[in-house]
């Protein structure tokens, strides 16, 4: 018997899908991190762009005023006037050499650096006659420069350098990163737990199904699982449970044909024995009672014989492809079954009544279109009374041919009913077996009428005795069958 093997870590579905969640969780996490803070640094960038190089502007054309050179008294005077609506923390104005006419950090003049050559880049690039700017974010602050070329007619005057130092916009970053890092971990806690807690319940749901299969494949057919969920998985667990059905009943089948068959084998099996017996012990046998007695042998050989043909007919039915059908006429095989049963009907004083449709043609093939007559007359024949009448009736209408058997004998009770189409299912084991019976004809029929897409049914007919009614398929005259 195959052993379960237990399946590697890295290829469980356990495993699987933890990677999958992680992996999702994690481009969901990187993307929430960046995405948001790169577009709040864009915003913060440009809108710095415009407004700084804009006061640059501003105060750049204060300061041309004229042909003549910007002086330092001016131009501190100039950018005392703007100083309040200038927002900047650094103001350096510088004359066409690049040396500073005026120096303002945080609203007060500086003394220190007049005179002095102010080496910042964007200066010297402001003074060859282009307007900067540029920002950068480090540590929760916006350092921002902006720097344009103070012109008259064309003529560069000097440069005008800008400089903005601010904690306020980088501390506002700063709080939507902090945000999104504290969400990001509680979501990876989050998803980490449900993770854990969803992967679990798969497996142990999964663990649950594997382990009834192996229950079941042990041969213990009666087990079940209950998974509810109403998801994909309980659907499997509702199949699973409905294929076990249906293996149990196979089985349970199964076991009681081979019982019942085995019983029915041992009975004649034993009468026989018994027969020898008591005439290999009898000393003197007069030749009348030995052929008596041969003649019971040979009468339960000859039913050992029936069974096993009949039991051979039914595994025929069950294991080989059905033989090709042809076109059959129903009436002409039931006119066949009543002229052989006629002597039997005689014999037991029943009469045989036949109303045939002519034409009812069927796709079957003769032999077992002959077994089904020939099994539901005799019966109709073999469980009546002395007297009695067996009617047979055919009909046929556009889609199906009807063939009736219905007698005036026994009846069968109504409880028996379901059951008689079983194997080995006698309602009346003596008479049975004194007419001859093996309890399979009817499971012939039933096997046999289902292959060509039949029905067969038995009722009580009123007043007394049996109905049996096959359905089949019609066949047209030319061939096919009617839709
Ligand atoms: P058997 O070989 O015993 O006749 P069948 O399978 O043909 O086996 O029939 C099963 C049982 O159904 C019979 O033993 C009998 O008890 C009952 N039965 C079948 N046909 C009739 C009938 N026409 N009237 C009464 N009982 C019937």
């Amino acid at each position: 018997m195959p052993q379960s093997k237990k399946v590697p870590f890295w290829r469980s579905l356990q495993t699987k899908f933890a990677m999958t969640y992680i992996l999702i969780v994690a481009a969901v996490l990187i993307l929430l991190n960046t995405y948001p803070v790169m577009v709040s640094q864009d915003l913060a960038y440009r809108s710095k762009e415009t407004s700084m190089q804009n006061q640059a502007a501003v105060l750049a054309s204060a300061l041309a005023t004229g042909p003549e050179a910007l002086t330092a008294e001016g131009a501190a005077r100039t950018v005392e006037l703007l100083l309040g609506s200038l927002g900047v923390t650094r103001i350096v104005v510088t004359d066409p050499n690049g040396l500073v006419l005026c120096d303002f950090q945080e609203g007060t003049a500086r003394t220190d650096t007049t005179g002095q050559y102010a080496l910042f880049w964007e200066l010297v690039t402001a003074l060859q006659g282009n307007d900067v700017f540029r920002s950068g974010y480090a540590d929760g602050v916006f350092h921002s420069r902006a720097a344009v070329p103070v012109t008259y007619r064309s003529m560069t005057q000097g440069a005008v350098y800008l400089y903005e130092y601010d904690a306020e916009q980088g501390a506002m970053l700063q709080g939507i990163q902090t945000n999104l890092r504290f969400i990001s971990l509680v979501i990876c806690l989050v998803t980490l737990v449900m993770g854990v807690v969803f992967a679990k319940a798969l497996t142990r749901r999964i663990a649950l199904l594997l382990g009834a299969i192996r229950t079941v494949r042990e041969g213990e057919y009666s087990h079940r699982v209950s998974m509810g969920g109403g998801d994909e998985l309980s659907r499997l667990a509702d199949e699973f449970n409905e294929l076990t059905g249906r293996l149990q009943t196979t089985e349970e089948v199964r076991r009681r044909f081979v019982s019942d068959a085995s019983h029915e084998l041992k009975t004649p099996l034993a009468s026989i024995r018994l027969l020898t017996d008591s005439i290999l012990q009898a000393d003197h046998m007069d030749s009348e009672t030995a052929r008596e007695f041969l003649t019971d042998i040979g009468d339960e050989a000859e039913r050992l014989t029936r069974i096993t043909e009949k039991l051979l007919t039914l595994t025929r039915l069950d294991t080989a492809p059905a033989a090709a059908a042809v076109p059959v006429d129903v009436g002409a095989v039931v006119e066949r079954v009543e002229h052989m049963l006629t002597p039997l009907a005689r014999a037991v004083e029943v009469e045989l009544e036949l109303r045939l449709q002519p034409g009812c043609l069927i796709a079957a093939t003769e032999d077992e279109l002959y077994q089904i007559a020939f099994n539901l007359m005799e019966n109709a024949v073999k469980y009546n009374l002395p007297g009695g009448k067996v009617y047979v009736t055919l009909q046929g209408d556009a889609r199906q041919v009807r063939l009736r058997v219905e007698d005036t004998g026994v009846g069968i009770p109504e409880e028996d009913l379901p059951k008689i189409f079983d194997r080995f299912y006698r309602v009346d084991k003596a008479r049975s077996r004194a007419a001859g019976g093996t309890g399979l004809g009817l499971s012939i029929v039933w096997d046999t009428v289902r292959r060509y897409g039949g029905t067969v049914t038995a009722r009580r007919r009123e007043p007394e005795g049996t109905c049996f009614e096959v359905v089949f398929p019609r066949l047209a005259e030319k061939g096919g069958t009617q839709r």
